[in-house]
């Protein structure tokens, strides 16, 4: 497998001009690589999160760059709040000239800590159903709804994981919430494809994110636990999967709605009953 990027550099510079992205989480992580990419790209971009801390660096890296970047903040866990964002959004759209409706929407937005689902409880069950499954519905429709209203379509791209169909112990609540947003992105994909909308997934692999890394793998012995199941032997760069979530939503991949793709350096692959490289010997 080749090496990591470190930067979107091999697409079109101007594939997104003229288009306007909402990014939940975009400030973060993958979120902020992603808005990174498509500001880069020439879209206008608005991200979406609770904290400005999580704003301010980027917002201040579009004002070096030149990049169109605004930031709202949101709570996605709140209909009433996405419908408040939604509204001013589309009212700056409108008054700048454009369609009145975002082009492109990434529901990235989650939260998730592993717990034993014996010891979970409701509140931490609700805090990242209601992130990741309301949060993602709740922006779909909103921003769907401008979409719809615009008659210029769409594209939607929900983050998964690819414990949204394998399951995985120790986030009940992250699988469950991920495999609810797997059935939203095929429904909505059928349900909105006569408006031209397109919904899909990404299910990335594990990825260098603070976020996730202070949650999921606290210390080097778990990274490494983590990295040796990967047959890659790495992990990807949150860089590496921006650039696939670019290509899903480029005009190139126009005919490709209701999909997840999986990009993970094979860790969801079966193994079989072997380790790969394994010398076995005959009796
Ligand atoms: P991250 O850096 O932890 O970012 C999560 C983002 O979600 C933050 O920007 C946070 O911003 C925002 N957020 C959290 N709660 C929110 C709320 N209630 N309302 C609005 N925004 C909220 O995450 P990441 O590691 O880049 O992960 C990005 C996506 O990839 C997620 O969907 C994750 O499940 C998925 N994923 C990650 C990995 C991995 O290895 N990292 C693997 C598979 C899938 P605020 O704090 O400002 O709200």
């Amino acid at each position: 497998m080749s090496e990591p990027i470190s930067s979107v550099t091999d697409l079109r510079p101007d594939l997104f001009q003229g288009k306007t992205a909402l990014v939940t989480g975009g400030g973060t992580g993958l979120g902020l690589e992603l808005s990174r990419g498509l500001a880069s790209l020439g879209a206008r971009v608005v991200i979406a999160s609770r904290s400005t801390e999580h704003h301010t660096p980027l917002l201040a890296e579009a004002a070096e760059r030149g990049w169109s970047i605004e930031a709202e903040v949101l709570d996605v866990r709140s209909m009433g709040a996405v419908a408040d964002v939604a509204a001013r959004v589309h009212e700056r759209l409108a008054e700048s000239g454009g369609s009145g409706a975002v082009d492109i929407l990434v529901n990235n937005a989650a939260g998730n800590f592993v717990c034993p689902a014996e010891r979970l409880t409701e509140r931490a069950w609700r805090a990242v159903l209601g992130i990741v499954l309301d949060g993602t519905f709740y922006c779909s429709r909103e921003f769907g709804k401008g979409m719809i209203r615009s008659g210029r379509g769409g594209s939607i791209l929900n983050i998964v994981a690819t414990y949204a169909w394998t399951g995985m112990p120790g986030v009940v609540h992250s699988a469950s919430a991920k495999a609810g947003v797997l059935a939203m992105t095929k429904t909505l994909a059928a349900e909105w494809a006569r408006h031209r909308i397109r919904v899909n997934a990404i299910a990335p692999g594990v990825f260098e994110s603070e976020g996730a890394g202070g949650q999921l793998w606290p210390n080097d012995e778990l990274k490494q636990r983590l990295t040796d199941a990967v047959p890659a032997k790495r992990f990807a760069t949150s860089a590496e999967i921006a650039q696939h979530c670019l290509w899903l939503l480029a005009p190139a991949s126009s005919y490709v709605t209701g999909e997840c793709f999986t990009v993970d350096g094979g860790a969801s692959l079966g193994r079989g009953m072997w380790e790969p490289g394994e010398r076995v010997e005959r009796r």
